[in-house]
C-alpha cells in the first residue's frame, strides 16, 4: 500500500513539481533562500511565549493565510523544521526533564469540523517527528466558542472574550508542556491555556508559535 502512494507522489511530483510557495522556484514548498530570508526569533511581551516571525512581513502573512483558509497543509512543514530548531534551543536552556509533552492548542469543535483540521495540531505532530517529544491531545480542550479573535477589537475585549475558553480533561500534573499554535496576536489564548495547566499541576508550561 505504501509502495503505491509513494509511486502515486513521484509520478504527481513529476508533473506537478512542488515550487516553493514564496519565490515560485521548483524547489520544496517553501525553499530554503525564502525561509532564511526572515528575521527569527521575535520578541513577544511573555518570556514564555517563542514566536519564530513576524506578522509583519506580508510574505509570511500569505503563508499562514493559505495553510488556514487555503488548506495548503504542505506548507507546514517547512515551517515545522526551523520550530523545532528554535524549540531545541530553547528547551537546551531549560533544566532537562523528561516529562516534556507538545499540546497544541485546541480549536473549537465547530471550526475544525468546517475547516477538516487544526493547523496547530498538524505543525505539533510534524515537530513532535523532528525532536521526538511525543504530543498529546488529549490533556485540555474547548468549551466553548469564543467570538472569533480576529473580529473582537482591542487586547482587554480579547482577555475578556477569551476567559473560560479552556478544560482540563486529563490528569497534567508534573509535566512539561509546550503549547504549539500557528500564530499568538496578544498571546491571550496561550496565557489562559498555560494559567489553566498551571493551575491544574503542571510543572512548567512554555509556547511555539510559527508567527507573532
Ligand atoms: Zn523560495
Amino acid at each position: 500500500m505504501w509502495t503505491i502512494k509513494l509511486l502515486i507522489s513521484k509520478i504527481l511530483y513529476y508533473f506537478f513539481p512542488s515550487r516553493c510557495y514564496v519565490c515560485k522556484k521548483e524547489d520544496k514548498t517553501i525553499c530554503d533562500n525564502c525561509i532564511n530570508k526572515f528575521p527569527k526569533n521575535i520578541d513577544v511581551q511573555a518570556f514564555y511565549i517563542k514566536s519564530i516571525f513576524s506578522f509583519k512581513y506580508q510574505e509570511i502573512k500569505n503563508i499562514i493565510h493559505a495553510i488556514k483558509y487555503y488548506h495548503r497543509k504542505d506548507l507546514i512543514k517547512p515551517l515545522a523544521i526551523v520550530a523545532s530548531n528554535e524549540l531545541q534551543k530553547a528547551i537546551n536552556h531549560q533544566p532537562v526533564t523528561i516529562n516534556w509533552v507538545l499540546v497544541p492548542i485546541p480549536m473549537p469543535t465547530m471550526r475544525k469540523y468546517m475547516r477538516g483540521y487544526n493547523q496547530a495540531e498538524l505543525l505539533a505532530k510534524e515537530i513532535s517527528e523532528i525532536i521526538s517529544i511525543p504530543i498529546n491531545n488529549n490533556l485540555i480542550i474547548r468549551v466553548k466558542n469564543p467570538k472569533r479573535q480576529v473580529k473582537t477589537k482591542n487586547k482587554s475585549e480579547r482577555l475578556k472574550n477569551q476567559h473560560n475558553s479552556f478544560k482540563i480533561i486529563n490528569d497534567v500534573s508534573n509535566l512539561d508542556i509546550i503549547l504549539v499554535d500557528d500564530v499568538t496576536t496578544t498571546g491571550a489564548t496561550i496565557d489562559e491555556a498555560r494559567n489553566i495547566l498551571i493551575k491544574n499541576g503542571a510543572n512548567k508550561v512554555i509556547a511555539i508559535t510559527v508567527a507573532h
